[in-house]
């Protein structure tokens, strides 16, 4: 048995809350379909991280079905299975700690990137403030594995996001409403590259400028956002 106080008792609500409302945000945004894809977040300070449960709808989950476990993959609380994609979420954790949430999905057009092998370019400046630049397509990895986990981390290195071969995109943020944010932007920065490539091609903005996007969002951008 666990010793759970109040105060965690409460910061374990709260989350549950969160990624409940997150994954209803996901369908109604059309990032996800079905029950595919996942959420989590660490709990407050603990090491232990809350996650959507494997393969349930996001419409009808409900608190208790978020369930927590620790970063050794043991279920603290929930009877449900956690999320398949565990392994890749606990991965990000331990290589990135100044990560406190992330989103897997499988949206369109950064699934079009990923399934052709095509890093998203640093071309619109709103990726570029909230991924860090390019977004990268991670080498494959069969789901739920170890080995998707590790070309995951790779692939992400120092960025919020990453594309997995044939298969989807991670964004990962200080909160859920962050890492939410950067799937919906890197989504629509895979769709604008694509349209653009009808239009004759993508122009990159310079590295210099990605840079300092990218230390504008760190910052001032992301703090006025209350993140
Ligand atoms: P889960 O339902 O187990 O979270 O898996 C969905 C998914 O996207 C696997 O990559
Ligand atoms: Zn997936």
């Amino acid at each position: 048995m666990h010793n759970i106080n109040t105060e965690l008792e409460k910061i374990i609500h709260d989350m549950r809350r969160i990624i409940l409302n997150a994954g209803i945000e996901l369908v109604s945004k059309g990032l996800v379909a079905g029950t595919w894809g996942n959420i989590s977040a660490r709990i407050g300070k603990s090491s232990w991280i809350a996650i959507t449960p494997s393969g349930r709808d996001y419409l009808t989950m409900q608190e208790e079905d978020i369930v927590i476990v620790d970063q050794g993959c043991s279920r603290i609380l929930g009877n449900l299975n956690p999320s398949s994609e565990m392994p890749l979420h606990i991965a990000i954790y331990k290589a990135r700690p100044e990560i406190d949430a992330i989103v897997h999905t499988h949206s369109t057009f950064a699934s079009v990137c990923a399934v052709a092998g095509r890093d998203i370019p640093p071309i619109i400046e709103d990726l570029v403030q909230i991924v860090g630049g390019s977004v990268r397509v991670a080498e494959y990895g069969f789901p739920g594995t170890d080995v998707l986990a590790e070309n995951a981390v790779k692939g992400l290195a120092d960025k919020q996001a990453v594309l997995l071969a044939n298969h989807g995109m991670i964004g990962c943020g200080s909160t859920i409403s962050e890492a939410m944010m950067v799937c919906e932007l890197v989504e629509k920065a895979a769709s604008i590259y694509l349209y653009a490539q009808q239009l004759g091609g993508a122009k990159e903005l310079a590295a210099d400028d990605v840079l300092r996007m990218r230390e504008f969002y760190l910052k001032h951008y992301r703090l006025q956002r209350g993140e």
